[in-house]
């Protein structure tokens, strides 16, 4: 009985631990609430200079109608590679054909003409290879950093983030550096229709197959999302009529302290590491960027108070960026012992035997002796932080679906979502969780999601051919 006091009091400072991760339906309802006067800071006229959620303006003015015919360039700037595309819209389906060009770091940080110079130089070649050289093609150019838009196709560029600092480009509208270059490399015929952030062009691609897409959700390196807002609403833009897409630049939600009672200490110092500290505190919470360095802050901790490992100093564990999040989706795979109540005790059997020694063999490369309880207590964090992430997700667009609703002035509102992102697309219960909390804080709602196949791409073409509509 020595042992089971023991271990009683060791789950008592477990839970003491992890309380502060584990967010309440209330705690979940006020960050909603929280995201909701954040938008509608954002929105207005002049006061949005204290709103941490920028709700920037797109010009998107409307999803795929399925009338969208015709031939486009795409490029795609800002993901993990650059790409250009050629993305043919026909009756009943849409033909891509896409190159990846590398970005050296010399051009990415480097004078900001080499690298739209360079940009011009991969299209030129795309072209060519596609023998397109002849053809003066609409181009949508999904360019995945904050801009201020003022015109579907002038995007002026408010920072660099993503490792590019390439001189003399923020403040400057982006299609206008990029015709310039291709003046200077002679190359006669560009037609920029449209810039597009990540997540619109998610939104536009899964639209052209669900007329109901109309918000559009990245939950990948960083976090994101974009909806159709009414014009009326929009203090932005002057114009009453319709609707516009709006980039909310979610991310950055609590970078003006709403959120600060939410964040723990592991929160913090996981920020403090960071190269923008105090900034994309939401993002921090929730993205693949993230969830493995708040991981790795507790696991540290739990050692420290004897929980774990036996105590035992693990200087490996102490490297940033070591257990990244893709960690999680492996450790936190369904087991078949799960959920029926027996504490797991079922662990060594069968399958469940085989994704045990998946969680040891990822802690053993770290240097860490890890007994069955050791793993079942890493398990059980990795749960904690990314089911934390999910609700938080939820909470967010919880209070985005609400406002659609009551803005369209319905009882009850469908609308799907067209989501992207590696984490969302990989995690085993990201998902799960974030539609099963996102229904019970909108229960006036019901919300589908679609994934989005290269939304970038794709979504880019669909812009430009929307605005081609009917010309
Ligand atoms: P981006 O957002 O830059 O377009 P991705 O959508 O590919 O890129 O997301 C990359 C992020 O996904 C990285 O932060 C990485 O940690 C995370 N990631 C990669 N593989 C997995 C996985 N199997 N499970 C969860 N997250 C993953």
């Amino acid at each position: 009985t020595a042992v089971t006091l023991r271990l009683a009091a060791q789950r008592r400072e477990v839970d003491q631990l992890l309380a502060p991760l584990r967010l309440s339906r209330a705690d979940l309802e006020r960050v909603q609430a929280l995201m909701r006067r954040e938008m509608e800071l954002g929105l207005g006229c002049q006061t949005n200079a204290n709103a941490s959620v920028r709700m920037l303006p797109t010009y998107v003015r409307s999803t795929p109608d399925g009338t969208e015919r015709g031939e486009f360039l795409a490029l795609d700037l800002g993901g993990t590679n650059f790409r250009v595309l050629v993305v043919r819209v026909a009756q009943d389906s849409i033909h891509i054909a896409s190159e990846v060009y590398v970005i050296p770091t010399t051009i990415m940080q480097g004078p900001g003409e080499a690298l739209f110079d360079h940009i011009i130089e991969c299209i030129m070649d795309f072209q060519l290879k596609q023998d397109l050289m002849e053809h003066v093609l609409p181009l949508g150019f999904t360019f995945s950093f904050p801009c201020q838009q003022l015109g579907l196709d002038k995007a002026v560029l408010l920072s660099w983030t993503k490792g590019f600092s390439a001189t003399g480009c923020v403040g400057q509208d982006v299609v206008q550096l990029l015709q310039e270059a291709a003046q200077r490399k002679q190359h006669l015929g560009l037609k920029v229709v449209a810039v597009v952030n990540d997540t619109v062009g998610t939104m536009m691609s899964c639209g052209y197959d669900d007329p109901n897409c109309e918000i559009g959700l990245i939950v990948g390196t960083g976090t994101n999302a974009c909806y159709m807002e009414e014009m009326k609403n929009v203090g932005t833009v002057k114009g009453e009529q319709g609707r516009m897409c709006i980039n909310m630049e979610w991310g950055a939600f609590g970078d003006n302290g709403c959120l600060d009672d939410i964040f723990t200490d592991f929160d913090r110092l996981v920020d403090k590491k960071t190269i923008n500290a105090g900034k994309q505190r939401f993002e921090k919470l929730i993205s693949g960027m993230y969830l493995g360095e708040i991981v790795r802050h507790i696991l540290l901790a739990l050692v420290e108070k004897q929980l774990l490992f036996r105590g035992k100093p693990c200087p490996k564990l102490q490297t940033k960026d070591i257990f990244p999040t893709k960690f999680l989706s492996t450790i936190e795979i369904p087991w078949a012992g799960d959920g029926d109540g027996d504490g797991g005790a079922n662990g060594a059997r069968g399958s469940d035997g085989l994704a045990l020694r998946q969680v040891q063999a990822i802690l053993q490369d770290l240097e860490l002796q890890a007994s069955f309880e050791d793993s079942m207590l890493v398990r059980e964090v990795c749960q904690t932080v990314s089911t934390r992430a999910a609700h938080l997700c939820a909470a967010g667009l919880a209070a985005v679906v609400e406002k659609m609703r009551e803005n369209r002035g319905l009882a009850q509102l469908a609308v799907t979502v067209g989501v992207d992102g590696t984490l969302y697309k990989m995690h085993p219960h990201f998902s799960q969780h974030l539609q099963h909390m996102l229904q019970e804080l909108a229960p006036n709602c019901t919300v589908t999601f679609l994934q989005s196949e290269d939304g970038s791409g794709k979504g880019a073409a669909l812009v430009a051919a929307v605005a081609c509509r009917g010309t």
